[in-house]
């Protein structure tokens, strides 16, 4: 299997290993395998056997064909571990009344879904050094709002080969998510708060990507920077699997019949996650709808009603701030599936020179053949976490309580009675005061007392990683200005 870019109109073809190496493709284009991989439905129902390690290990090497099958497969044991995710990977919760499947992606390190790629993507990356014969130091550069830096910090925690330096806005996460990444463990990490808010942080960290003479200096000392951004296939590609895993889950538990059509829904901020669905679906898992769920940052709603793409619109801080985002870069991989990467090119182009693009009505007419968008305003999310409390007795996040909406929105606007399959992304822990408020409590001003305050009111359990936070000593407390970030960066290394 080779990868091009989507850009690419005569593809230079690139083997998994180099793809994820170097996350972004040449023109700027993102990677996407030459051709999707088909599986059949036996295939499929055949994975409720194997435990989610080795369902991920099959999938897996169907993309990554140049890597050892036997070392994937030992990476995935290891990532998915029962120590790792405690009681199972992706885990159903069924609301059977409904007609909805939960998918709960949030069992990892951090609690949130970017574990399920993020657990295994480092070790993918660490494997491919190898393989390309690269002997310097891949060094991860991330700039967060909050759940990508903690996730990527505990995947890279002494991975051979690799380092890790993430940035943070001082003041633009919530205390929780600080304090996770302050006390993170492993010899090659490091985390830096910057005074400014996360643009700042970002375009601080495109900078040094673009700088020669920073790559030039990091060179001298045997390192080059990598990015564990969601652009990279090395994240892509682990998500595919959790949708597949379900469906072979939900057949073995007879909640459908082999076959059967689902939809899924997806609550989205970048694109990659949903697109991972889209991915399922053309490799042979019987999917009828994909809906894409946002918050009141509803770019891709608008996109996918009227085929015109235009960012330049108010951006709204929202109680789902992972789905805060105006350019959702993994859309890219989407158009030149349907588009082709002619048109690609210059929607992207468009997109950067104007702030907007739009389709053909015979490209538009293709995407809405599987994709359908809906959004939630802020009350709208709000009240779903608490009706979901109180009619089924089930707690869920902000992102997850939008992704509800949108689906119960769709499935009263079109009758379609098919099960539905839910993207579960964040534990509602992750966001316990957001998540407080909606319910109509009382909302302690300290993050950590908001654990035990929900915890308290439901009657359900903190997560271990989270609960843990309290003892632990914080190990990165250096704030800089945006000015001294690339000083950091070679300082650290
Ligand atoms: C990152 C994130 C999302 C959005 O996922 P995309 O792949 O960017 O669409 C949704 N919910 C949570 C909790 C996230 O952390």
């Amino acid at each position: 299997m080779k990868f091009r870019s989507t850009r690419e109109t005569e593809p230079k073809f690139v083997l998994s290993a180099e793809a994820i190496k170097e996350g972004l493709a040449p023109d700027g284009g993102l990677y996407l395998p030459e051709e999707i991989p088909t599986v059949s439905l036996d295939y499929i129902t055949g994975l409720a056997a194997l435990p989610y390690s080795d369902r991920a290990a099959e999938i897996l090497s169907l993309f990554l064909t140049d890597y050892d099958k036997a070392l994937i497969l030992e990476d995935c044991r290891d990532a998915y571990s029962e120590a790792r995710f405690p009681g199972g990977a992706a885990p159903i919760h069924s609301l059977d009344s409904e007609g909805i499947e939960v998918l709960e992606l949030w069992h990892g390190p951090t609690s949130a879904f970017k574990d399920m790629a993020l657990q295994i993507m480092p070790k993918l990356l660490s494997r491919s050094l190898t393989m390309t014969g690269e002997t310097r130091k891949a060094l991860i550069l991330v700039a967060t709002s909050g759940d990508t830096g903690k996730a990527a910090l505990e995947g890279y925690r002494d991975v051979p080969g690799t380092g890790i330096l993430v940035f943070y806005p001082v003041d633009g996460v919530s205390k929780v998510q600080k304090l996770q990444m302050q006390t993170q463990e492993g010899d090659n990490v490091a985390v830096c708060a910057i005074r400014g808010n996360f643009d700042d942080a970002q375009n601080g960290v495109k900078q040094i990507f673009a700088d020669s003479a920073v790559a030039e200096q990091l060179n001298t000392k045997g390192v080059f920077l990598s990015s564990a951004n969601s652009i990279n296939f090395g994240r892509l590609a682990p998500q595919i699997v959790y949708y597949i895993s379900a469906y072979a889950d939900m057949v073995k538990a007879g909640s459908i019949k082999a076959g059967e059509e689902i939809n899924i829904c997806v609550p989205t901020g970048n694109f990659g996650n949903i697109f991972a669905a889209y991915i399922a679906k053309e490799m042979g898992l019987p999917v009828g709808k994909l809906i894409c769920a946002s918050n009141s940052n509803n770019i891709l709603t608008d996109f996918i009603e009227t085929g015109v793409y235009d960012r330049n619109r108010k951006f709204h801080t929202t109680i789902s701030p992972s789905m805060d985002i105006l350019i959702s870069s993994n859309l890219e991989r989407l158009l030149s599936l349907i588009c082709g990467p002619k048109a690609t090119a210059e929607y992207m182009a468009s997109l950067k020179n104007d702030g907007k693009y739009s389709v053909t009505e015979d490209e538009l007419a293709e995407i809405k053949k599987v994709f359908c968008g809906y959004y939630c305003s802020e009350d709208e999310t709000a009240a779903i976490i608490k009706e979901t409390f109180d009619k089924n007795g089930y707690l869920i996040d902000t992102h997850t309580a939008v992704g509800l909406g949108c689906a119960k929105k769709y499935m009263k606007d079109s009758g379609d009675t098919k099960k539905l399959l839910l993207a579960s992304t964040a534990s509602p822990y992750k966001f316990s005061q957001d998540v407080l408020a909606s319910l109509g409590l009382e909302v302690p001003a300290d993050g950590l007392d908001a654990l035990t305050a929900l915890s308290e009111a439901t009657g359900t359990t903190i997560p271990t990683p989270l609960a843990s936070l309290r003892g632990k000593t914080v190990r990165f407390d250096m704030t800089v200005d945006r000015s001294e970030m690339t000083e950091t960066v070679l300082a650290n290394n």
